[in-house]
């Protein structure tokens, strides 16, 4: 299968938290493009055991890594390069929900949110920045943020939405700052994507398993393309946005969501 623009081939990648849900979706589509791919998660077992599953013509490798960790951008660029020679794109997937009403937040919740879903980010980051800065070949960094940090879904998300706003207005700045080293930094903001994540019960929220039933229903109904999206659909858009068709894109928040928030 020929790729063309989109294709990926002799680019080196990292996808955090790329064991399960959309992050595996990504490195799936990935190897398929044509890039070697280190898998980066929580879970290194899992991480190893997913990067063997994939199919070439792209390599894929497995590590543990927790992005709260400090120096854990520094150890993923040291994977690449020690696996594959270099980094060229850095999809930041790691990401957690938790669905508690602000009434009901805790200091320690709410930290773990920011440092997961922001900090996190932000650090992973910056070790690739350097290191592409030092390479002095440009690159790719895809943020995956969500609708929920341009619009509110639902209550019980107000930890989540400020992480994600400030993953929105982080891809800004930093494609500004980033821009004249050749490197791109864009984000796409999935909308509702069925994953081990969303599949898992709401821990916390409280709720009932058949409130949860109806609440994902409610959901499904605003979706004016009548179902929940898959990690395939955020995979093959974050393709796009590590190939050279989006070389002239940057600081763009790329809404993947089958028109959730038209409605
Ligand atoms: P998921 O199914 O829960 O998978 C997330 C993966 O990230 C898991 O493998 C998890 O490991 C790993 N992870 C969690 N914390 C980590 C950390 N500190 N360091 C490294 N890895 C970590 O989630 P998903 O639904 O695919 O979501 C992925 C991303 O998309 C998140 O940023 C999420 O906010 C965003 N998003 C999702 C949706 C949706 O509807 N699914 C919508 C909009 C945005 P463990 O399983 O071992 O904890």
């Amino acid at each position: 299968m020929s790729w063309g623009p989109f294709s990926l081939e002799g680019k080196r990648a990292v996808v955090t938290g790329g064991a399960r849900g959309i992050g595996f979706g990504i490195a799936r589509r990935f190897v398929e493009a044509g890039a070697d791919v280190v898998i980066a998660d929580l879970d290194g077992e899992l991480a190893e055991k997913k990067a063997v599953s994939l199919a070439g013509p792209g390599e894929a490798v497995g590590m543990a890594a927790d992005v709260t960790d400090a120096g854990s951008g520094e150890a993923m660029v040291a994977r690449a390069t020690d696996a594959f020679g270099s980094v060229d794109i850095l999809v930041n997937n790691a990401g957690i929900y938790p669905q508690v009403p602000m009434l009901d937040m805790t200091v320690d919740l709410w930290d773990r949110v920011q440092n997961i879903n922001l900090k996190g980010l932000a650090f992973v980051s910056k070790a690739f920045a350097a290191a592409m800065v030092a390479q002095g070949t440009g690159g790719k960094i895809v943020n995956i943020a969500s609708i929920d940090g341009l619009h509110p879904s639902m209550v019980g998300l107000a930890a989540y939405d400020a992480s994600k706003g400030g993953v929105v207005m982080f891809t800004r700045n930093l494609a500004l700052e980033l821009g004249p080293h050749n490197i791109n930094v864009n984000a796409i903001a999935p909308g509702g994507i069925s994953t081990e994540g969303t599949a898992a019960p709401l821990e916390g929220s409280g709720m009932t398993e058949a409130e949860m039933e109806a609440m994902m229903q409610q959901f499904t109904a605003r979706i004016p393309m009548g179902r929940m999206g898959d990690p395939d659909d955020i995979a093959k858009t974050a393709v796009f946005l590590a190939s050279s068709a989006a070389d002239y894109m940057t600081g763009e928040i790329m809404v993947v969501d089958g028109g959730m928030l038209l409605s």
